[in-house]
């Protein structure tokens, strides 16, 4: 991925100030940055995703496993008979507004050096047999988090499966690696591949069981030859790699005749796929690396950012297929739901994926604030909340909120007046535990929690509080 984000904040302030953009309802500058291109490495005509030794184990191990299994698979097919959905489904945990991105479909084109999708398109390379569905932002985190589920497209039998392969490759290490991979074959005698899952997670389904549509089969990541974390979806009608389909269809498809999709996405489709709020810059690393995300969704005021002025957070937009010419608009949102700020931005070119942050001040009022970016049509939203003590306790409209001890160290009482949900966070603000309590008073095991400070959020029908406690 590209160094994108190397504007320092200092020069982007000197910028704008220079140019004088006051931000009128923050009272202070607006600090922007550019959208620049988030410069995902992508597997090419070099570092392809199957060799023609992968393809020709496949067709060698899938015609034994038939013949194991005692399958007739050359059946005719006059008919089409296998509809696919789409292979990847979020994990839960993942609340992002969307996830992946196309990095190449089928190549359609079946001369040397040259290329063409479906859509009579160039996103594609040479000899490309299969469509290249990439996750992000934050690919790797996603990898680690297990946030991306590969699943069934259609029901089927696992003709041939693999796993225990390294999961972390990048382009330029080599083609011919093994992935781990599933091929199911269909009623119809079609198979889809799936490849360069994540090690450990292939399902433990033998070779021979069938799966319905749906059903988790692995999880996705960069085994094989990959150049980051994503799934390489391939079709054949038949059993073998000359018997390939795009399952798109459009006017540049020489492979079949209608679409295998039970409801075709377009070639090209423009989203928001992330808004989200950081205590300073995101820091996109350099595959294999996790990025470095420093998002956070708590705030006590005053708030010190790394390398921002106080109760400045920075408000970050990811976005798919970007046009030039096309339009963000991003509102921070008070807690009763009243415009705190707002701007746009105007993209002056085309991206396949790429993203923008903003330094802006925080809502002053304390609560649940929103922030709020529409690209396309369709509204992503992030919640973060603002506190605005700066000791011990917390903002709090609720007064009859007890705990002790402070610091804690085995279990904590907390004391609610009637029933509460009560959440543990992190001081990033990532939910650690959730209690749902039905009594006044609660016992919460911190036990297990390394030594710190921590945020508890009391959630009654009266209200919400916030307190920090220390655990030793
Ligand atoms: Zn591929």
């Amino acid at each position: 991925m590209k160094k994108s984000l190397k504007l320092s904040f200092i020069t982007s302030a000197i910028f704008l100030l220079s140019i004088k953009i006051v931000n009128a309802q923050t009272g202070g500058f607006a600090f922007s940055m550019d959208p620049k291109e988030n410069q995902i490495q992508k597997n090419d005509a070099v570092n392809p995703c199957l060799t023609a030794i992968e393809y020709e184990l496949i067709e060698t191990r899938c015609a034994e496993n038939n013949r194991l299994l005692n399958i007739n698979n050359t059946l005719e097919r006059p008919l089409l008979t296998t509809s696919l959905s789409w292979p990847l489904k979020t994990a839960a945990g993942l609340t992002d507004c969307g996830y992946y991105f196309i990095g190449a479909y089928v190549d359609q084109n079946s001369a040397s050096g040259v290329f063409k999708d479906w859509n009579c398109g160039t996103r594609t390379y040479d000899g490309h047999g299969g469509t290249d569905i990439a996750i992000w932002p934050f690919p790797f985190n996603k990898v680690d988090n297990n946030s991306v589920e590969v699943i069934a497209a259609a029901a089927g039998t696992i003709i041939d499966k693999h796993d225990g392969e390294f999961d972390r490759n990048c382009v330029g290490v080599g083609s011919g690696l093994t992935a781990n991979y599933v091929i199911i074959q269909h009623a119809d005698a079609s198979l889809a591949l799936y490849w360069h899952m994540k090690k450990n997670s292939i399902t433990s389904k033998a070779i021979g069981q069938t799966v319905v549509v749906g059903e988790p089969i692995g999880m996705v990541a960069s085994s094989g030859s990959s150049s980051g974390p994503h799934l390489h979806f391939e079709v054949w009608a038949g059993n073998t790699a000359s018997t390939r389909i795009d399952p798109y269809y459009g006017a540049c498809n020489l492979l079949n005749t209608s679409t295998w999709w039970v409801s075709q996405k377009p070639a090209y489709e423009p989203a928001i796929l992330k808004a989200s709020v950081h205590i300073t810059d995101y820091v996109p690393k350099v595959c294999p690396n996790s990025d470095t995300t420093n998002e956070s969704t708590f705030y006590t005021l005053p708030f010190n950012g790394p390398g921002m002025p106080t109760d400045f957070a920075k408000f970050f937009v990811f976005l798919r297929d970007v046009s030039t010419g096309s339009i963000v608009d991003m509102k921070i949102l008070n807690p009763n739901g009243t415009i705190y700020s707002s701007w746009n931005y105007t993209f002056t070119g085309a991206f396949n994926v790429c993203y923008a942050g903003w330094s802006k001040h925080l809502p002053i009022t304390p609560g649940v604030c929103t922030f709020q970016a529409a690209y396309n049509g369709v509204t992503c939203s992030q919640n973060f909340t603002i506190s605005t003590n700066n000791g011990i306790a917390g903002y709090d409209n609720l007064t009859d909120i007890v705990f002790y001890p402070n610091p804690a160290t085995d279990n904590l009482t907390i004391e609610t007046q009637q029933k509460a949900v009560i959440e543990i966070l992190n001081i990033a603000g990532q939910i650690i535990k959730t209690i749902h309590s039905a009594d006044k008073q609660t016992s919460v095991n911190v036990s297990d929690l390394s030594g710190g400070v921590y945020i508890i959020k009391v959630k009654t029908e009266k209200g919400v509080a916030v307190k920090k406690f220390f655990k030793e």
